[in-house]
């Protein structure tokens, strides 16, 4: 199962927020994911990062 480990940025600040583990096959391309930043203090687009 080829999981693999990505970090996801908060689009607006930046901030590198969350690690979690996608799998490749189901998101071949950077995911992006609406999640709560605890720096904007609202939720945000965070995107993978390499
Ligand atoms: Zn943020």
């Amino acid at each position: 199962m080829p999981r693999v480990r990505v970090t996801l940025e908060c689009t607006e600040c930046h901030q590198r927020n969350y690690n979690t583990t996608k799998n490749k096959k189901t998101h071949p391309d950077r995911m992006e994911l609406k999640k709560y930043c605890r720096f904007c203090r609202h939720h945000t687009l965070h995107r993978e990062t390499k």
